[in-house]
């Protein structure tokens, strides 16, 4: 591609719109005075055409929507919007009009079928939503409306435009985000109809191996096949971090920065620019300086990756295909970053305290809010789970009185319900960031059944608040127990039944069960997981979980512990959640045991009288 050129090329594009490709030089750009970020006055920016005056670097906020960083050439992708010609049509053509809408109908099903089959290998994040709009192309009574709406006399064209229109404007009214959204769905299955009924030829652009793609907004099937033709990283002005393009290129691992006003008039075609998806930036221009710091960026980034990075993409599953969910536990938006580019399946853990322990105040309700969606869009689409504050033992807090013996004292689930303002606005904090579905709450330090109904009544208290405020909020949002006292694994069977998961907190688990103070370096040696008694207690609350069909995790450290996989896959757990640093560690593991031998192995150190036999078995039977 030649910069120095001042041309247009419009493209017809594979996907469904008409597209153009404009592609000009930087330079020609030079009489036109520049928005500046020292604030120099117009005049000093005036160049002449004849003289060619260095680029300032420039830099454009928008949100991070997929972590990495990318130098490279931008290409700027604008969409032609189509013009219906013909509106209303002749009686006799009614029967050819509606057999060219079922025709279109046809073309555009074998396409995203194309699409799909391309997505499975590529891309099965994509395959869902590609699925949903397959089902939103062929379902019956948007057709019967459409072909109704042509035996009116109106073309086939007119007619999907009014009627996808209408059904839209209904999706963008709904009070649930996710249907609002949902509406963009519609407006890309409308737009691949209507472009085959204007019998738009398609081509695949070829836009460049390392481009960075700048455009109004994309949808997943231009996210797709622009990487096919070298699209490295993507900027867009309207997505949100929950659109599908940003989902899919999250899970490709391809850095993007949505929400960037106006940035297709003003990045051109050819321009070299960075886009920093950790920072949600892009950079034109670059200096040397900026350059050279990115491009070491990029090289520890690469360093940090290259040893375990290619287990990453690879399905977290045993030998003989046993799926075992890796969570990450995480404390910071960072370490969701980094989570999910070590493939985390979710977030399994946030330890929502530590924000007030750093700060030593009890954040409001709105900062409580704006974190927690932060967190949770970060996560999107994947699950995070949000634990409840675990104050006090040795997370003390000026609130907690002092107790004599703080770790048996009001911790955890125990210190909420005492303290039901603080409570309820941290729910209503963690409902109001439920709204793009993937929120799911933990209540901690449980020991009865009665606590546990206490916390769920006053979570749904908190959602009739939300709904009488016609607040948007995940009205199925799970509420899942944490089992880390002897006692909550001895009443597992009563919990499983209330509960919408379990997850195993090894590190209480242990201190309670053996009575041996996690934070004592005197008892470390008492201190020991592989113990016996805890491992009839895992086995317990796995039991009663399967026992009420809901899922069951790891969250503790054990679940990260080198002798410890083979164990807990036997058991039955279902997800291990771990740092984010172990993540491609345990995938290798996982990924090199088999399923039936590990069930095997974890019956037979259930047998066993002492945490050293356990450990000693399990060493040699897994060498
Ligand atoms: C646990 O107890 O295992 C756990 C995960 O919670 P925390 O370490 O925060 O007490
Ligand atoms: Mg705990």
């Amino acid at each position: 591609m030649d910069s120095q050129t001042d041309i247009h090329i419009s493209l017809r594009t594979h996907s469904s719109r008409s597209a153009a490709f404009e592609v000009f030089a930087p330079e020609v750009r030079e009489g036109i005075p520049e928005e500046s970020d020292s604030g120099e006055p117009p005049s000093q920016q005036m160049q002449p055409l004849s003289r060619k005056a260095p680029h300032k670097e420039k830099r454009f906020k928008g949100i991070p929507a997929s972590p990495g960083i990318v130098i490279g050439q931008a290409v700027t992708f604008v969409v032609e919007p189509i013009t219906i010609k013909q509106a209303l049509i002749e009686p006799e053509r009614v029967p050819a009009e509606i057999e060219r809408f079922h025709h279109a109908i046809a073309e555009c099903t074998a396409e995203l079928h194309r699409t799909i089959t391309m997505a499975n290998d590529e891309a099965p994040v994509a395959a869902p939503i590609l699925e949903a709009q397959l089902f939103m192309l062929n379902d019956p009574s948007v057709g019967a409306m459409v072909t109704e709406y042509i035996r009116k006399q109106y073309s086939a064209d007119h007619a999907v435009q009014d009627v996808f229109d209408s059904q839209q404007a209904i999706m963008r009214h709904a009070s649930d985000a996710y249907l609002r959204e949902r509406a963009a769905d519609l407006e890309h299955v409308k737009q691949r109809l209507l472009n085959f009924l204007a019998n738009r030829n398609l081509v695949a652009p070829e836009i460049g191996e390392g481009s960075i793609v700048i455009s109004e907004s994309l949808t997943p099937s231009d996210v797709m096949l622009f990487r096919k033709s070298g699209m490295a990283a993507f900027a867009t002005e309207s997505s949100g971090i929950t659109s599908h393009a940003a989902i899919l290129a999250r899970s490709m691992a391809m850095p993007s920065v949505v929400g960037l006003a106006n940035v297709c008039k003003r990045i051109h075609t050819g321009t070299k620019l960075i886009i920093d998806g950790f920072a949600g930036i892009i950079i034109t221009y670059p200096q040397p300086e900026t350059l050279e710091r990115y491009e070491r960026r990029q090289q520890d980034l690469e360093n940090k990756f290259r040893k375990l990075g290619k287990y990453a993409s690879l399905p977290s599953q045993t030998l003989d295909g046993r799926k075992i969910h890796l969570f990450a536990n995480a404390d910071s938006p960072e370490e969701i970053e980094m989570a999910r580019a070590s493939g985390a399946e979710g977030i399994g853990l946030i330890r929502t305290e530590l924000q007030l322990l750093e700060r030593q105040i009890v954040p409001s309700e709105d900062e409580q809010t704006a974190f927690y969606k932060d967190l949770a869009e970060r996560a999107y689409p994947l699950p995070i789970t949000l634990r409840a504050f675990d104050i006090g033992s040795d997370k003390s807090f000026g609130l907690i009185p002092h107790e004599p013996n703080p770790a048996l004292g009001l911790r955890g689930l125990r210190f909420l319900l005492k303290n039901r303002a603080l409570f309820t606005a941290q729910v209503r904090a963690m409902l109001h960031a439920s709204c793009h579905r993937n929120v799911r709450i933990m209540l901690p330090m449980i020991t009865t059944v009665q606590e546990f109904q206490k916390a769920l009544s006053l979570i749904e208290g908190c959602k009739a608040t939300l709904r009488a405020n016609g607040e948007d909020f995940d009205e199925n949002i799970p509420v899942g127990a944490m089992i880390e006292t002897p006692a909550a694994a001895l009443i597992a069977r009563e919990l499983s039944a209330m509960a919408d998961f379990f997850s195993i907190g090894t590190n209480d688990l242990t201190q309670y069960t053996l009575a041996a103070d996690r934070m004592n370096a005197g008892v470390m040696a008492i201190f020991d997981t592989f113990h016996p008694a805890i491992l009839r207690l895992l086995k317990m609350t796995i039991e009663a979980a399967q026992y009420s069909n809901i899922p069951v995790a790891v969250c503790g450290e054990f679940a990260s512990h080198a002798a410890a996989t083979e164990l807990l896959v036997g058991m039955g757990i279902n997800e291990l959640s771990v740092a984010h640093t172990s993540l491609l560690d345990m995938k290798k593991r996982i990924r090199k045991v088999n399923f039936l031998a590990t069930k095997t192995l974890s019956s037979e150190a259930l047998t066993l009288a002492t945490s050293s036999e356990v450990r000693k078995y399990l060493i040699s039977a897994t060498r």
